[in-house]
């Protein structure tokens, strides 16, 4: 429907550019801090205590490896990729690795200066790919995957159904968080966790919370600016 000359095509945000990725990755550092005790209780719970922690410390690196004043990428790849690289030297744990590995993921899709929504869900389902492939979970194995799975899923759904990035983001978010709920009555059979048996039932995974975290910061950078 045509709500005029400057309508709803106007608030549309239809690709990604390399400050709004850096903006993603800022709030992503932001969300991590606010949420790291929450992580790392989550983690107590059923892990080492750490992800918190871990997240917090991988983030702040990549805070200082982007953040200055002569790194200017040319490509939202090249920058993501360096927060891979950053994530994979800088954070312990399984988490660092499979994040780093993900985020490298997508810099490789991402070779242009802007992404649109067609390269970016299939620059997700690469993450996820390199997530799987590293990690050897599936969904239902109580991991990031059960989080990750469905938010890739519902940002391709949005974006093929015409939806704008704005849109696409939010899609992923409530299936990340859905996600995430959903493994809290799960059996780990991936991880640390699975080394509890039927004691990881009955709390949600920390890297799929974490994971429902970084889509968010995402569809908060990308609300539209008209
Ligand atoms: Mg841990």
């Amino acid at each position: 429907m045509n709500t005029g000359s400057h309508g709803a095509g106007a608030d549309r945000v239809d690709t990604l550019d390399i400050p709004t990725t850096r903006a993603w990755i800022d709030a992503v550092a932001r969300a991590v801090t606010a949420h790291r005790d929450e992580l790392t209780e989550l983690d107590a719970a059923i892990g080492d205590a750490d992800h918190g922690a871990n997240l917090q410390r991988g983030f702040a690196a990549v805070e200082t490896a982007i953040g200055g004043l002569g790194y200017a990428p040319e490509t939202v790849g090249q920058l993501l990729g360096k927060v891979g690289m950053t994530l994979i030297s800088k954070v312990g744990g399984a988490s660092g690795p499979l994040y780093g590995s993900a985020f490298r993921a997508l810099g490789r899709q991402l070779t242009t200066p802007e992404a649109d929504g067609h390269q970016l869900t299939l620059a997700l389902q690469a993450g996820l790919d390199a997530v799987r492939a590293l990690g050897g979970a599936t969904t239902g194995d109580k991991t990031m995957v059960d989080a990750l799975a469905p938010a890739v899923a519902a940002f391709g759904e949005a974006i093929t159904a015409g939806g704008d990035l704005g849109a696409a983001a939010h899609a992923a978010v409530d299936a990340a968080e859905a996600g995430a709920r959903a493994t809290t009555p799960l059996q780990a059979r991936k991880g640390r966790a699975s080394y509890l048996g039927e004691r990881s039932i009955g709390h949600q995974d920390p890297g799929a919370t974490s994971t429902a975290l970084i889509f968010a910061a995402l569809a908060e950078v990308l609300q539209p600016h008209g």
